[in-house]
C-alpha cells in the first residue's frame, strides 16, 4: 500500500458517517474565497491610506470570513445528518427564489458590456449621449469643444472631448 492509498483510506474513514460537502457549504466556501480576497484588496488599501475606517472594516471582514470558515468545516464534519441537509434545504429554496432576480440583473448588464468593449476598440471616437433622447452617438475623437447635431431627434448639443487629437 503506498502512502497516498492509506491517506485516503483514513480520510475516508474519518469521513465515514459525516455530513461532507453539499451546495450550501459550496455557497459558502465561495462566500469565503471572496471575502478573503476583498481583505486582500483592504490591507492594500490600509496600507496605503492609513484609514481608521477601512482598518475597521477589513477587521470585521475577517471575523465574519472566521466565522463561515467555522460554520463550512462544522457542517462537513457533523454527524447530524437529518439536519445538516435540512439547512441545505432551507438554503436551496432561498437560492431557488434568487436565481430569476440574478438571471435578470446578468440579461440587464450584458448590452452595457457589449458597449463597454465596443468603446474600448474602438479608439478613435468617442461615445456621447443625446441629452434629449438618450440615443448614443458616435462622435471622431477631437479634443475640444464641438457643436453636434442628434441624427436621432435632432437636437443641436453642444459637446466637450478632454482627450483627443487636435
Ligand atoms: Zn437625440
Amino acid at each position: 500500500m503506498n502512502f497516498l492509498y492509506r491517506l485516503q483510506e483514513s480520510y475516508n474513514r474519518f469521513m465515514y458517517g459525516r455530513y461532507g460537502g453539499d451546495t450550501l457549504n459550496h455557497f459558502l466556501s465561495g462566500v469565503y474565497i471572496v471575502l478573503v480576497l476583498i481583505g486582500f484588496v483592504l490591507r492594500i488599501l490600509v496600507a496605503i491610506t492609513h484609514s481608521m475606517v477601512l482598518y475597521n472594516i477589513r477587521y470585521a471582514l475577517y471575523i465574519i470570513s472566521l466565522l463561515i470558515f467555522a460554520v463550512t468545516v462544522f457542517r462537513s464534519l457533523s454527524k447530524n445528518l437529518a439536519r445538516r441537509a435540512r439547512e441545505n434545504e432551507v438554503f436551496m429554496r432561498w437560492w431557488g427564489n434568487w436565481q430569476p432576480y440574478f438571471h435578470k440583473q446578468a440579461e440587464k448588464a450584458k448590452p452595457k458590456m457589449r458597449m463597454m468593449v465596443r468603446k474600448m476598440q474602438d479608439s478613435d471616437h468617442v461615445y456621447k449621449k443625446c441629452p434629449d433622447c438618450k440615443a448614443v452617438l458616435r462622435l471622431a475623437k477631437k479634443r475640444g469643444k464641438h457643436q453636434t447635431r442628434c441624427p436621432a431627434c435632432g437636437k443641436r448639443f453642444q459637446v466637450h472631448i478632454w482627450f483627443g487629437d487636435k
